[in-house]
């Protein structure tokens, strides 16, 4: 899977796309216990002011028809998008642009995306937005993750790509891809047994220590239905 992000602030999130399961899954080496080994998925950027024709590079105008705030321009959004699916085949390329009015993102989404496509690419918006027509010429679908509004969609855009890199074959370890089944897993606990925190003790559910694999499943399903 490859992931296109078009954004003004490509280092905030390069920082977030190189740690930890997404940086070791845009490297060849074989990952600790995945199941397919080599780099599943890459991530490459794109910033429409380096597209823009203005000499000071500006990417955004004044809305029409009035209003606070400004507009990104369409047409460097547009040329940064183009670079990123030139050569590739329309069928396998989706095209998102982050937005509090589109349809909500959510894990089945996720898993559609993962299956359908090889390329998706990710545009966020920044001021009030985007200029509408780069919607409609790239025949891009608007998606938001939540009903808020943030000051740009670098966050959902990077919540979008690691949902959906969850779902490739090999980035998560054979562990993480059993627990991945689940829908979450509820109530977690680690080392100590006891935590002692400003003189108070506070104990794992008994239950979790037994080791008695019948009474935990029982013991997490209830759990989660609390
Ligand atoms: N006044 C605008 C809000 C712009 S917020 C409006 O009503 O649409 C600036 C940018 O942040 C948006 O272009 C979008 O890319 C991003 N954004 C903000 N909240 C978002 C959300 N909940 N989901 C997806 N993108 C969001």
């Amino acid at each position: 899977m490859h992931f296109h992000l078009v954004t003004l602030f490509p280092e905030v999130c390069r920082a977030y796309t190189d740690a930890s399961i997404l940086g070791r899954a845009q490297k060849s080496e074989k990952g600790k216990g995945a199941k397919v080994s080599g780099q599943q998925i890459s991530v490459s950027y794109y910033n429409p002011r380096e597209y823009s024709e203005d000499k000071n590079h500006k990417v955004d105008e004044r809305p029409y028809g009035g209003g606070p705030g400004m507009v990104m321009q369409a047409l460097p959004v547009l040329k940064a998008a183009e670079a990123a699916i030139r050569d590739k085949d329309r069928r396998k390329v989706k095209v998102l642009i982050m937005s509090p009015r589109g349809t909500v993102f959510d894990q089945t989404y996720a898993k559609k995306l993962a299956k359908k496509y090889t390329d998706l690419v990710l545009i966020s918006g920044r001021y009030e937005g985007i200029d509408s027509r780069v919607k409609k010429i790239l025949r891009a679908e608007e998606v938001s993750v939540g009903d808020y509004v943030l000051t740009g969609g670098e966050l959902p855009a990077l919540t979008i790509l690691d949902a959906v890199a969850r779902q490739v074959p090999g980035v998560l370890g054979t562990f993480e891809s059993l627990e991945d089944e689940r829908v979450s897993s509820g109530e977690m606990y680690t080392r100590p047994e006891i935590l002692e925190y400003k003189s108070k003790r506070y104990k794992v559910p008994k239950v979790l220590l037994g080791g008695n694999h019948k009474e935990i499943e029982a013991w997490r399903s209830k759990e989660q239905k609390a």
